[in-house]
């Protein structure tokens, strides 16, 4: 009794090299298969392109950004009502509440222009306050319009 593993290999490798069927499935197969790929690259490209000719005919979406940006300054003061707040060259004995700018936190030092606020006087540093006013019309320490009642004398 001998056991003859050998005709089953046989018949695998020449069914993997020198049967002419398979490689002509095999080269089918391998042109379709390149034949899709192009496909999906034409209908790929195709379907950029109009997305692009979309995009350039629909009207500009604004950003979120961009429009928030009217609305803020709008909310601040306008220069001629921001000039109107009094300018006070700070000094030990000039009247304000507290010693440091609430803005930048550092302290009021001889000679600097300072913004007093009527209604609350509060006082800031000219520039923390100009910088504050553009965006906000009220008091940043506590919180009181500016614009309420300016017409008061
Ligand atoms: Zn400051
Ligand atoms: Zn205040």
């Amino acid at each position: 009794m001998r056991v003859t593993p050998l005709p089953t290999t046989n018949m695998t490798a020449l069914n993997y090299t020198d049967d002419p069927k398979l490689d002509r499935a095999m080269v089918v197969v391998l042109a379709s298969l390149l034949g899709a790929l192009l496909l999906v690259v034409a209908v790929n490209a195709i379907v950029r392109c109009i997305l692009r000719r979309i995009r350039r005919l629909s009207p500009p979406v604004p950003e979120p950004g961009a429009a928030a940006l009217p609305p803020s300054t709008a909310a601040g003061l306008k220069e001629d009502v921001l000039e109107q707040i009094p300018v006070v060259v700070y000094k030990s004995e000039v009247d304000i509440f507290g010693t440091e700018c609430p803005i930048c936190l550092t302290e009021f030092n001889e000679g600097q222009n300072l913004r007093l606020l009527p209604r609350c006087s509060h006082g800031f540093h000219l520039k923390c306050i100009d910088l504050w006013l553009l965006s906000h019309s009220s008091c940043p320490t506590c919180r009181r319009p500016l614009l309420d009642d300016d017409d008061t004398p």
